[in-house]
């Protein structure tokens, strides 16, 4: 449940992000703990951190570790924006940082001046969750999304499955790598995808397609069944997943164009494609009308982040 509540909260971003009426945030009595480590920029891009003491001390050395991993994969050389300011902290306090709302997400007080706002739930401590720490992976994509794709930027381009996909697959694939256990794959959190039983799959273009759209799983349901089809064509699948998550948005399609540049980039058209999702036994229960199944989009155990980028 509070992880629903964070992913909501990541939603709101995009309404959020062009916001250009708040004043710059001041944090007069919140502490800040920088742990030992933390990159101080991205690519050309210098990032401030307010990480508040309410944190605990294990949570703030992880996340030092992995920005630096994301730094060094996905670093962030962008005119898109000119500066990320971080601010986190628990949710058992109130918001601690002047004009900051609570949630994550990817939000700021100008198109240059981006913030990344991680309030982790108390309960994630308590029950060593590891949304606590794939919800870092997860918005820093977002902040890889705004660096080359500057359409979306400018929200031009608000296809929800291929935003939030991206970013919810990126966020599995690294937290499987770095955090779960072997014999586990935190694409176990991206399992509710009834709506794909009979739902059109175009309804996932849209935000308001949230309620049918639980922890972005038919979200991601699409992000990998488009890797599949892009191995059926060749791709190897580090190959797909590049091409999913950074070649199409570098291409900066917009609202209107999108459809045009995934078919000349992917081969097939959008229609196709749904279709497939629709009807191929490649993608779903027996009998097909049973609805999609997850087992067969998940991607290798053994797949890395760096594969798909280096
Ligand atoms: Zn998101």
């Amino acid at each position: 449940m509070k992880r629903t509540v964070v992913l909501c909260a990541a939603i709101f971003s995009l309404s959020f992000w062009s916001c250009g009426e708040e004043s710059s945030p001041t944090t007069p009595t919140a502490t800040t703990l920088v742990p030992v480590g933390l990159p101080h920029v991205s690519g050309t891009i210098p990032i401030t951190y307010n990480l508040h003491e309410s944190l605990p001390s294990e949570w703030t050395e992880q996340f030092a570790t992995i920005m630096k991993n994301l730094v060094v994969l996905l670093p962030l050389n962008t005119t898109n924006f000119s500066k990320v300011t971080v601010y986190s902290w628990n949710d058992s306090i109130a918001e601690p940082y002047t004009n900051v709302s609570g949630g994550a997400y990817i939000g700021g007080s100008s198109q240059t001046d981006k913030w990344m706002v991680l309030e982790i739930p108390n309960l994630e401590f308590k029950h060593n969750h590891l949304h606590q720490y794939s919800v870092i992976a997860h918005e820093y994509f977002h902040l890889h999304q705004l660096s080359i794709h500057s359409a979306m930027s400018t929200q031009d381009f608000s296809i929800k499955w291929l935003m939030e996909g991206a970013a919810a697959a990126f966020e599995s694939v690294y937290t499987d790598q770095y955090h779960s256990p072997s014999n586990q794959t935190y694409f176990d959190a991206q399992t509710s995808v009834d709506f794909l039983v009979d739902g059109d799959p175009s309804v996932l273009e849209n935000y308001s397609s949230q309620n049918v759209d639980q922890n972005y799983s038919s979200s991601v349901f699409l992000v990998l069944a488009l890797v599949k089809e892009l191995m059926k064509s060749g791709y190897s699948e580090a190959d797909a997943f590049k091409s999913v998550l950074t070649t199409f948005p570098a291409q900066n399609p917009t609202d209107s164009n999108w459809k045009s540049v995934f078919e000349s980039q992917f081969g097939f058209s959008v229609n196709d494609f749904y279709n497939v999702v629709k009807t191929s036994a490649d993608y779903r229960r027996i009998p097909v009308t049973a609805g999609v199944d997850v087992a067969k989009v998940r991607p290798s155990r053994s797949l890395t982040v760096q594969s798909i980028f280096d």
